[in-house]
């Protein structure tokens, strides 16, 4: 499937920290309450932090209590791919950047209104834009 960003791994490496690199290429996930933006309430758009994508806005966001940035819908549904993941003997739905295929997190069916979903998304994918101040 072609993408709009594509670059080698070894060009990725030098772009991303380690830990970006092991979650955003490597699908890997971050400690639950480890990241940036668990509890952040700043107004604004959160974007792949390897291409910039817009992904998640600050107004879907909700406190999950699980560890990791929660939202109930991407900012622009055709900017996140679904695929369904069987590592780890569970059936999961992954959520991926469309835009350079790299790995934020996955979703689940028990999120709050509107929606009812759950992105769970980990912090080191995500770069946060903030909103100027109005
Ligand atoms: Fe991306």
């Amino acid at each position: 499937m072609s993408t709009d960003v594509s670059k080698s791994e070894q060009e990725w490496r030098e772009q991303l920290t380690t830990e970006q690199y092991e979650v955003l290429r490597r699908k890997g996930t971050e400690r639950p309450f480890s990241g940036e933006y668990v509890h952040t309430k700043a107004d604004g758009t959160y974007r792949c932090a390897a291409c910039g994508a817009e992904l998640f806005r600050s107004d879907a966001k909700f406190d999950s209590r699980t560890g990791w940035p929660s939202f109930t819908e991407p900012a622009v549904a055709a900017n996140v791919e679904l695929h369904q993941d069987r590592a780890y003997g569970m059936v999961r739905t992954e959520v991926t950047c469309r835009r350079c295929d790299s790995h934020l997190g996955h979703v689940f069916d028990d999120g709050p209104a509107p929606t009812g979903q759950r992105y769970c998304i980990n912090s080191v994918s995500l770069q946060l834009d903030p909103k100027p101040d109005a």
